[in-house]
């Protein structure tokens, strides 16, 4: 049996039993890693609610050879979820990154970038409200860091350049926008005037779109992109959809 140090976000908590809880941890050095927390539910002063998701700690662990569920041994606070909690926006944002980076990543994988990238955006919504163009924001930048690249810049087809305002056809097949020649010939969605001027914006954290028409039309084109290219069905987005957008 091994103990190791990490610092790691929680992503979720469940009971086990009356006293124990199990909880799901996106460590820094060790990816993504499930453990048990021996008397957590009983005594609150064993874990000092460090275990809550969203948290950032800092925790040691016990690994045997052959398991998959390592046993927490100790955790402090390094950042707390404080905020979180205030909106029904931020809450369900914070759970939607949660399970992305949950169930785009596999046991034991570290992915450092993606871990920042899920700290920033626990850290932004603990002190405001994430507008539309924010979660897009960390919505394109996890898909980067985790390969898909959604294309906004060139033609996905022939490669052209093009200015933004010509960008007006994206082809979720291809994963991104497609220049007119090469639309005349490929199954594409024609996009509103401003709409990937506005995916431009977010991507680069200077503004959003101009309406919400502009808005819900780039949440289609994202929800096309995922069903397509990663084909799950997030639990949390339905949530955030439904209450939030
Ligand atoms: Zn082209």
């Amino acid at each position: 049996m091994s103990l190791h140090k990490d610092e790691a976000i929680v992503l979720s908590k469940r009971a086990c039993g009356e006293s124990d809880r199990i909880i799901h941890l996106f460590a820094l050095q060790a990816g993504k890693v499930s453990a048990i927390a021996k008397g957590a539910g009983k005594s609150q002063k064993r874990f000092m609610n460090t275990l809550e998701p969203f948290n950032h700690i800092g925790v040691e662990y016990f690994e045997k050879p052959g398991r998959t569920m390592v046993r927490i041994e100790n955790a402090d606070l390094l950042g707390a979820n404080n905020g979180i909690e205030t909106s029904i926006r931020r809450a369900c944002s914070a759970a939607f990154f949660a399970e992305f980076v949950d169930r785009l990543t596999k046991e034991r994988e570290p992915h450092e970038p993606l871990f920042n990238a899920l700290k920033e955006f626990i850290d932004l919504a603990r002190t405001r409200d994430p507008a539309y163009p924010d979660i897009l924001h960390y919505q394109l930048l996890m898909l980067d860091i985790l390969g898909y690249h959604p294309n906004f810049d060139t033609c996905v087809c022939c490669g052209a350049k093009m200015e933004e305002r010509q960008r007006l056809h994206f082809s979720r097949e291809r994963g991104g926008i497609l220049c007119g020649a090469c639309a005349r010939s490929l199954p594409h969605k024609r996009c509103a005037e401003g709409l990937i001027p506005g995916f431009l914006a977010a991507k680069a954290m200077r503004g959003g779109f101009a309406d919400t028409s502009l808005e819900r039309e780039a949440q289609e084109i994202m929800e096309g992109f995922i069903i397509y290219h990663i084909d799950v069905d997030f639990r949390s987005y339905k949530l955030l959809k439904k209450l939030v957008f």
